[in-house]
């Protein structure tokens, strides 16, 4: 059995793949001596972003024994998971919020901690057709399942500029002027951000990717929770659902046994834009719009509104790719580059799923079988 045919059947069996001087040599970290940059050591594979794919990644390969390093922008883990949990006695979801059945797998968060024996049922209600967390969330599951092997592992408030893959190793320098060197680097920042080039790439990234980039309809998205002092009759309202995006307005209480009544708005694709006002307007917006819509209950209801505008969310640039893209557009989007520069996240797929948590974990195996099998 060669090397390759030995990770399949690990991986099918569900076996961890011993290390075997997987990355051969450890990285060096060379200080560039002309300049004043400075440098960091000892990773052998750099992780860029710390949502659900850059950890999902880093865990994976940590277990096999494989240096890593992750840099984050944010001061905080999670990208599209953030959570607010000072709003109201439950984790309120500015991102991810449901356990979508789409590609879903039997145990999937075990399989993402890869424990099979974590008892989280408990954690659960069913909330056709999906799943959803009780007084728990995406955010918290990666927080005790998967960050505490990385603490050290993760560098935030690193906003990376640009990717050297030119040379043997892979560079990653920041914003403040570090530089980060490996032997290769898993991107997982949201194809919004590459298709702002706001990362410029050494060489330019290849041109079937840089087309399959632009083929993308990433949607805007926009969420936000009012708190009320009482129900409004707000169940489950989808207002819209197609090609632009989809809007919905929902009782986000439900199930939480909460005293508080909170009702969720969200807003994703071109619905997004309505939402693009200051707090007062913003504000007054929602009001009018939940009024019209709960025979006038809202205003004179209201206690305190929250919301995260992921269109101004410079690390996201939206929400996730159109529900509606075509399968065949994803060709060349999780596709590595010269064996070094390699693709994770909900949208670096195959494009029969996409677009969510677990499909992001789901990626991040792939890219680190594939890092493994490289090697
Ligand atoms: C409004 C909304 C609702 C959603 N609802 C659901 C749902 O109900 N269920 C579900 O499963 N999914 C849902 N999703 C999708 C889900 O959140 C994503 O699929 C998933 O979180 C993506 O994970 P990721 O790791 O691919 O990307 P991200 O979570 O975006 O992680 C990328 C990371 O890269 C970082 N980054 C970006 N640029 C840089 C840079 N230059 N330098 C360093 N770091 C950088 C970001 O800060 C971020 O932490 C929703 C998303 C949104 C926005």
């Amino acid at each position: 059995m060669n090397r390759k045919d030995f990770i399949k059947v690990c991986s099918l069996l569900g076996i961890s793949i011993p290390a075997m001087g997987l990355i051969s040599s450890c990285t060096s970290q060379e200080k560039d001596q002309n300049s004043n940059q400075s440098s960091k050591n000892n990773t052998e594979v750099l992780i860029i972003g710390a949502g659900a794919a850059g950890l999902s990644a880093a865990y994976l390969l940590k277990k096999q024994g494989i240096g890593v390093k992750i840099l984050e922008a944010k001061e905080d883990f999670g990208g599209r998971m953030m959570v607010d949990k000072s709003f109201t006695d439950f984790p309120l979801n500015y991102g991810a919020e449901w356990l979508s059945n789409e590609g879903w797998q039997k145990d999937e968060l075990q399989k993402i901690a890869d424990k099979p024996d974590a008892e989280l049922n408990n954690k659960l209600f069913n909330d056709f057709p999906d799943q959803k967390f009780y007084k728990y969330s995406w955010y918290d599951f990666f927080k005790d399942y998967i960050i505490n092997n990385l603490k050290n592992d993760i560098e935030y408030k690193a906003i990376v500029s640009q990717i050297d893959y030119h040379g043997e190793k892979v560079k990653a320098t920041t914003e403040n002027g570090t530089v980060y060197t490996a032997e290769k680097l898993i991107v997982t920042t949201p194809p919004s951000v590459l298709k702002s080039k706001k990362i410029a790439f050494l060489p330019a990234l290849p041109k079937n990717k840089l087309d399959a980039l632009d083929k993308l309809n990433c949607w805007g998205g926009f969420r936000a929770y009012v708190k009320l002092k009482a129900a409004i009759g707000c169940d489950w309202e989808e207002v819209a659902y197609n090609l632009h995006g989809q809007k919905i307005y929902y009782n986000a209480s439900y199930k939480q046994d909460s005293s508080n009544h909170i009702v969720g708005v969200i807003a994703i694709g071109s619905y997004a834009d309505a939402y693009h006002l200051n707090q007062q307007d913003l504000k007054n917006h929602i009001l009018k719009e939940l009024d019209a819509k709960y025979n006038n209950k809202a205003t004179p209801n209201f206690l305190d509104l929250t919301y995260h505008n992921w269109d101004k969310d410079p690390y996201a640039l939206g929400s996730y790719v159109s529900d509606f893209q075509p399968s065949t557009d994803f060709e060349n989007l999780n596709n590595h580059i010269d064996n070094k520069l390699f693709f994770a996240g909900d949208s670096y797929t195959n494009g029969k799923q996409y677009g969510k948590v677990h499909i992001a974990a789901q990626s991040a195996k792939i890219a680190v079988a594939e890092i493994l099998e490289i090697s």
